[in-house]
């Protein structure tokens, strides 16, 4: 497994800033996230591409702009947001992009069905030609997105699933919906990235119970991905490295 960082933690320095506090805390990898782009354009992209080369970083994951769509006529927005994630991925040489199934929780099942059709068949499509792995994230239940539990997310996958969807567990949701076992359990062979803190996103510190007996489980079922930190804002950087600390030293027995 390797361990990698957020950096939305620091999207709202720029971009510069962003990747040098990266590399200050000692992490060689991250994972993008878009909200740390200002400007969603053919000029960002090439910016980001060549900040993260002279960074030496490298670009594990990607976590992809969502909307959660309320209504039908929000569809194209929120295909245009995973366009451009998907295009700052192909750019950042990335293989693996989080997406949320960009619906609200209050659509109508129908509706639901509709809206998740008609931005997964364009998203799908442009994954595939960007040579990019699209990975479904389990939602925390204050998210206003829909897909929090293996049903919702069962659902979600018979319409939007191609063959080759893959499933991010974002470990601080699975704690906070008491659905980590579960998710592991039917998922255990697609996952592709994990998003880890404790609950409020969090840093973990102490080697608690629950977060070693997930990581052994992760471990049995062969993962050998990403464990992204995705902490909080506002978590300092001395809890950072003490997370770091703690993360360096349960995933070396592995
Ligand atoms: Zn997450």
């Amino acid at each position: 497994m390797e361990l990698s960082l957020s950096n939305g933690i620091f999207s709202k320095l720029g971009l510069e800033k962003n990747f040098a506090l990266v590399k200050q805390l000692g992490f060689e990898n991250i994972e993008f996230n878009m909200k740390s782009v200002r400007k969603e354009n053919e000029t960002a992209v090439y910016c980001a591409a060549k900040l993260l080369n002279a960074s030496k970083l490298k670009c594990l994951t990607l976590h992809s702009a969502s909307l959660h769509v309320k209504d039908e006529v929000e569809v194209h927005r929120a295909v245009y947001y995973g366009k451009i994630s998907l295009e700052f991925a192909r750019r950042l040489k990335t293989p693996v992009m989080t997406v949320h199934s960009n619906v609200s929780k209050p659509l109508l099942q129908p509706v639901r069905k509709k809206c998740l059709t008609e931005i997964f068949s364009e998203l799908n499509r442009h994954a595939k030609s960007s040579g990019v792995r699209l990975a479904l994230e389990n939602l925390s239940y204050t998210s206003s997105g829909f897909g929090k539990n293996v049903d919702q997310l069962e659902e979600v996958l018979s319409v939007i699933d191609d063959g080759d969807m893959g499933i991010t567990i974002d470990f601080c949701h699975a704690l906070e919906t008491k659905t980590a076992t579960e998710l592991l359990e039917h998922y255990g062979s697609r996952v592709c990235n994990v998003h880890m803190a404790n609950k409020s996103h969090k840093p973990f510190t102490e080697p608690e119970p629950e977060l070693t007996a997930f990581l052994n489980r992760l471990n049995d079922l062969g993962y050998a991905g990403p464990i992204t930190l995705e902490l909080a804002h506002g978590t300092s950087m001395e809890e950072i490295l003490r997370s770091k600390a703690l993360f360096d030293k349960l995933l070396r027995q592995f």
